[in-house]
């Protein structure tokens, strides 16, 4: 019988706030595609060190690395850690993220500027720190997560609305200036998943959420691995500058 290869064997991936949630289930994606995962955290050491122990019982390779992606030292000191461990990097996945919700009225100035810097500067960080070696291997690709919040808005989110919409203008932009460098650069929307960070809300609010879904459900972070495994591969080689939305039908 004929092995045909994993499409991401040989490929090196960045995931940022990989320890939990959403950007966990994008790791274990990815190594089950045949990549190996640097798995990134801001401060959950053992969490990020059991999604790197499942990826190696896959038989893969996968690290951690602590990095907050506001501190472009330790983003950049993340990115030469891939390269020296792997051999490269090639897929970026800017997943971290945070909420720190509030009406306007009310909204703190570090309420705002947390979520921008996280959210927004952060997914600035980790993308510059990448084109150099993306443009040297000649080859790359970046997948920022951003939200439905950014098309729709949210009430309480003003601070998080903004960010995921900047993060849409620079996935654009990003893809406009690398397409030549073959590097490509997508966004993927997720309405709402499972997550610790949508386990905030009560129980009431998920049922009058669900309702508001077309596929009556709300969403899996494996829901949103699969598209950004897929994005990161071959398969996807035309396609960049896009935003994907995973949300059950919510946005349409
Ligand atoms: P989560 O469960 O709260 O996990 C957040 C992850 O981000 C953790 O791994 C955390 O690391 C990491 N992180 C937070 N701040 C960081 C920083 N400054 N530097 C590095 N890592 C940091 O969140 P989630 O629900 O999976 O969300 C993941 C992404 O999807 C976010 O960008 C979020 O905005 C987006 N999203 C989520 C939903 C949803 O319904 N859940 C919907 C739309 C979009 P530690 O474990 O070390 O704290």
């Amino acid at each position: 019988e004929v092995m045909s290869k994993m499409r991401l064997e040989d490929k090196v991936a960045v995931v940022t706030g990989g320890s939990r949630g959403i950007g966990k289930a994008i790791c274990l994606e990815l190594a089950r595609s045949g990549a190996k995962v640097l798995v990134n955290y801001a401060g959950n050491y053992e969490a990020a060190e059991q999604v790197v122990e499942e990826i190696k019982a896959m038989g893969r390779k996968a690290i951690s690395f602590q990095a907050n992606v506001t501190n472009q030292e330790e983003v950049q000191q993340m990115i030469n850690e891939a390269i020296e461990k792997f051999g490269g990097i090639h897929i970026l996945v800017n997943n971290a993220g945070i909420t720190r919700d509030n009406l306007l009225m009310r909204m703190k100035d570090e309420q705002w500027s947390e979520v921008i810097e996280t959210n927004l500067t952060g997914v600035f960080n980790c993308t510059k720190s990448v084109v150099k070696p993306m443009m040297k291997q000649k080859e790359g690709v970046i997948i920022n997560i951003t939200s439905v919040v950014g098309q729709t808005g949210n009430a309480g989110q003003v601070n998080y609305a903004a960010a995921k919409a900047g993060v849409v203008g620079l996935t654009k932009s990003v893809a406009k200036e690398l397409a030549t460098r073959n590097i490509r650069v997508n966004a993927v929307a997720p309405g709402y998943i499972t997550t610790d960070m949508t386990d905030k809300l009560g129980e009431d609010l998920k049922d009058e959420i669900e309702k508001n879904i077309p596929l009556q459900r709300l969403g899996k972070p494996e829901d949103v691995a699969f598209l950004v495994s897929f994005l990161a591969s071959n398969e996807a080689d035309y396609i960049t500058g896009q935003v994907f939305n995973v949300d059950g039908g919510m946005v349409i």
